[in-house]
């Protein structure tokens, strides 16, 4: 048996396991009784082992994997409503000494021009996504000690809570950085910053070591359990994520939900977010260079089981997908999406044209943020823009035991229409405001509670004369 608590990587992703697991998955994939017991276990909503996913993830059969993607969608709305949390990406700097093979941030990319922010800028930056309504956002940049050591990212982490304009805030900033230190988590978690997200591209050692040829982030075993180390320093909230298609799936979702199993019972907590990226193309990069691209298909599948297997966590999916495919996703269980994204340092305040050398990635879904929030409405989500659990001090285990209860529904419902209604008022079209404002009718008669239900219709209305950030 592995070593579930063990602290080391090698052994909490041990490749043995992983491989039974996938060999395990290939012969219960053909077992009817036994995929229909694993889907009753999946259906009381509390979860499946790495072993039971993995043999959900095998199944090919086009009608479990209907069955999969209904339960999905179902568990989704039990735990979380149809609420779509919003979010972008902030760009900081583009300096970075490694040499991911998919990342065009290597060291050797000449073509990338090199850009780093000023705070003067970061603010600036700040006031165009808040213009647009966001609240929360996810600071990038590349590992360069020398350019962006942490105290960049700790002052920059500052400014951006400090701007505000107009009726703005960020209220919540989520940073996606390199592994490091618990002392430096711990200046993290000092800095009152959201979730700490790191992908971890891929979860087999031998693949890790070859698209990582130099720099700091070679070393797997560090990379790896960097979440154990920001969870020691103080972070309640980490984000995980595989980059699809550098490696075989299967194997990645295997370790993915082990990785997550491990943060349960070593930590006390799971992840608070599972992203689902893939390999896009970007300067320098092409991703046909990878054997492992997965199909729209198989990508919603493996977004199903993971939903299946973590009811709780959040899952997020970015403008690197089309419209079409963030379409197909959320009705298998994403609850978190990026909008109007720029991917480019500066991307926020430069004409587009101007800055896309330097993006990170090409995004595929490139509509303003009123046209996602008016697209999701019309698919019958509620784009939420709150950021309460985490200003409550809802996180970590206080969160997963309320959401565990479905206790959070009674927060989350209202202030998702709280917030949908700042928006509403403050930054989106006039369609789009009618829009809103049906939707919110509607939802409030879906309140549980008629306490809070009359309390959230006071705080709407008095949305509507100029007051800010209510919150449950
Ligand atoms: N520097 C940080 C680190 O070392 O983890 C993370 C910041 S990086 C800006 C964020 C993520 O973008 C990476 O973890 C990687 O998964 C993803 N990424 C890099 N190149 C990509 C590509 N060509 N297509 C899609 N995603 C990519």
């Amino acid at each position: 048996m592995y070593d579930v608590i063990s602290p080391h990587a090698h052994e909490f992703i041990d490749q043995g396991e992983v491989a039974a697991t996938i060999a395990e998955a290939d012969r219960l994939a053909r077992d009817t009784g036994a995929i229909d017991a694993i889907l009753a276990k999946a259906a009381e909503k509390k979860g499946l082992s790495h072993r039971e996913a993995s043999s959900l993830l095998a199944c090919e059969d086009p009608e479990t994997r209907q069955k999969i993607r209904d339960m999905a969608a179902k568990i989704k709305e039990d735990f979380y409503g149809r609420r779509i949390v919003m979010f972008a990406p902030l760009y900081l700097s583009n300096y970075c000494v490694n040499s991911c093979l998919y990342c065009p941030y290597h060291v050797k990319n000449r073509e990338m021009p090199r850009k780093k922010l000023t705070q003067e800028e970061i603010a600036a930056e700040t006031i165009a996504l808040q213009d647009m309504g966001h609240k929360r956002l996810a600071i990038e940049a590349g590992e360069d000690p020398k350019n962006n050591p942490l105290e960049y990212i700790l002052e920059s982490i500052g400014t951006i809570y400090n701007v505000k304009h107009k009726n703005g805030s960020i209220r919540r900033v989520n940073v996606n950085i390199a592994a490091t230190t618990v002392e430096n988590y711990r200046r993290l978690h000092d800095a009152k910053i959201g979730t700490y997200i790191l992908f971890q591209e891929t979860y087999n050692p031998q693949s890790y070591g070859v698209l990582h040829p130099a720099g700091p982030k070679h070393d797997y075993a560090w990379h790896t359990e960097a979440m154990d180390r920001a969870m020691q320093g103080g972070i309640d909230d980490v984000g995980l994520g595989a980059l699809f298609g550098l490696d075989s799936y299967r194997q990645e979702f295997t370790s993915l939900l082990m990785h997550a199993e491990h943060l349960e019972s070593a930590m006390g907590v799971g992840p608070h977010t599972i992203s689902m990226p893939r390999v896009k193309r970007a300067s320098d990069i092409n991703p046909d260079d990878f054997d492992n691209g997965i199909d729209d298909e198989t990508f919603a599948h493996i977004c199903a089981c993971i939903r299946l297997a973590v009811p709780y966590t959040g899952m997020i999916i970015s403008t690197r997908e089309s419209e079409a495919v963030r379409e197909k996703m959320l009705a298998c269980g994403i609850s978190q999406i990026s909008g109007a994204s720029r991917t480019s340092v500066g991307g926020y305040t430069a004409p587009r044209e101007e800055s896309e050398d330097s993006s990170q990635f090409d995004v595929s879904d490139r509509r303003s943020l009123d046209e996602v929030v008016d697209w999701l409405m019309g698919l019958g989500y509620i784009p939420s823009f709150c950021t309460a659990c985490y200003r409550e001090g809802r996180t970590g285990d206080r969160f997963m035991s309320l959401c565990k209860t479905g206790k959070i529904q009674d927060c989350c419902q209202p202030n998702a229409l709280l917030t949908l209604k700042e928006y509403l008022e403050d930054y989106a079209t006039p369609a789009t405001r009618e829009h809103g404002a049906r939707l919110i009718e509607e939802e409030l008669g879906r309140v549980p509670s008629d306490r809070v239900r009359d309390i959230a219709r006071k705080r709407l209305a008095m949305i509507g004369e100029g007051k800010r950030d209510f919150r449950f």
